[in-house]
């Protein structure tokens, strides 16, 4: 089982004690780690091994947690099945024969397969989530700034963070409490958590909680998927929380400004991988570009030359109005909207992925029908505001996640209300 999870097996052992002595955790191999290689589920970086740790990573070691290994991913972190790895697909644990999700599908499936305690992913449009609803383990998207992005290898940088995976809430907040907190090697960190407590606030106390549900998160969700969110929405009320229905008309653009700032930001980023700077070299042949072209040609897969090529077009002269900037004005819609709907509640809940996990092997040639699969996901990235997927049980034997999304900062008040259910 481990091996299609892992693309690096290795134990790095941490210090002797600190708050996570004796976790085991797996690191998404996005994420740099001194001397192991970090490949970015990538041919294009097969055998590369980094200098130094991501903050992350140090803090995990200083916290005394044993790493097991570097978890499968989407190359680079594009995609939502960990199908586009160039080292294979991993199977999900929890329903086999399904994808885990993506892209850090394998750090969820190492969770709920039991291979580790905790996993770290990154979540650029929903990529800890999703895997957490897929494996019917918990997942938390930090408010951006929340943790250092050092030592991450960047796809879409104005939008994702690196997120805990536990199989409880209060595992989850235990790693996040670890990670959090402002780091001068990143400039956009924020000193927020530094002084939190994360795990403390897992008391399961949603007496009084007012929950938002926007009405478009529901729209054109699977009706299993739908049901079991309601059943979850239920227990939160029979423990004392209400609800009541909110409105964020503008997501209806979020998939589309999302999929042209994270390609534009990814066809900005994936520019050092030339073979010279980083990355797989096919060796030079007398001219520079052919150099760069075949580098590129052989290191890169179908979906990271998909978007390099349609965010190269998006952000080109010309065209930078037309899209780069419309999506932006989208983006800033979106967190008006988010502000608004929680301003009359304390949590907004919508199912995490409007889907069940897909059959393996069976989205793979439609990538359309897998970036609408992120429309409840990325609309949260955009507004860079806090998110937790917690499990809220199974339709036809799959697991479905609930998505809470908090005010910016509010991790502990999602951490409290996510906690009544995991
Ligand atoms: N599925 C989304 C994408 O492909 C999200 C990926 C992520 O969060 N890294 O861009």
């Amino acid at each position: 089982m481990s091996e299609d999870i892992f693309i690096t097996e290795e134990r790095i052992e941490g210090a002797d004690d600190g708050p996570l002595a004796g976790k085991t955790v797996a690191v998404k191999d996005n994420i740099s780690t001194e001397g192991v290689r970090t490949t970015c589920g990538s041919k294009m970086l097969e055998e590369y091994v980094p200098p130094y740790d991501a903050t992350v990573v140090a803090r995990l070691k200083e916290a005394g947690a044993t790493i097991v290994g570097k978890a499968n991913m989407d190359e680079f972190g594009m995609g939502t099945t960990t199908e586009t790895s160039y080292f294979g697909e991993t199977d999900n644990p929890a329903a086999p024969g399904h994808v885990p999700g993506g892209s850090s599908g394998g750090s969820a499936a190492a969770v709920a397969a039991g291979e580790a305690d905790l996993a770290l992913g990154s979540d650029t449009g929903g990529s800890v989530r999703c895997p957490a609803a897929f494996c019917g383990v918990v997942g938390i998207k930090p408010t951006y700034g929340l943790v250092s992005r050092y030592g991450l290898v960047a796809y879409g940088n104005s939008l994702e963070q690196i997120g805990p995976f536990g199989e409880t809430v209060e595992d989850a907040a235990a790693l996040l409490d670890v990670i959090a907190g402002s780091d001068e090697r990143d400039a956009t960190t924020h000193d927020a958590g530094d002084d939190a407590n994360y795990a403390d606030a897992a008391t399961g106390d949603v007496d009084g909680l007012q929950i938002g549900i926007p009405t478009e998160l529901l729209e054109g969700a699977d009706e299993g998927v739908v049901e079991t969110f309601w059943d979850a929405i239920d227990e939160l009320e029979d423990k004392g929380a209400s609800y009541h229905e909110v409105s964020l008309p503008s997501v209806e653009h979020a998939v589309e400004a999302y999929y042209v700032i994270a390609m534009s930001e990814a066809s900005s980023n994936l520019a050092r991988f030339d073979g010279v700077r980083y990355g797989h070299s096919g060796g030079y042949d007398g001219n520079w570009n052919e150099t760069f072209a075949k580098a590129r040609e052989e290191g890169f897969g179908d979906e990271v030359k998909r978007r390099i090529l349609l965010g190269t077009y998006a952000l080109s002269a010309g065209y930078h109005d037309k899209y780069y900037k419309k999506a932006q004005d989208a983006r800033a819609w979106v967190k008006q909207d988010f502000d608004e709907a929680l301003s009359e509640a304390d949590v907004l809940a919508s199912p995490t992925m409007p889907v069940p996990p897909f059959e393996l092997g069976e989205s793979l040639d439609d990538p359309l029908k897998l970036y609408l699969a992120d429309a409840n996901t990325v609309p949260v990235n955009l507004a860079d505001l806090p998110a937790i997927s917690v499990p809220a049980g199974e339709t036809d034997g799959l697991p479905v996640g609930l998505q809470l999304v908090g005010p910016a900062f509010g991790e502990e008040r999602l951490i409290r209300a996510a906690s009544a259910l995991a």
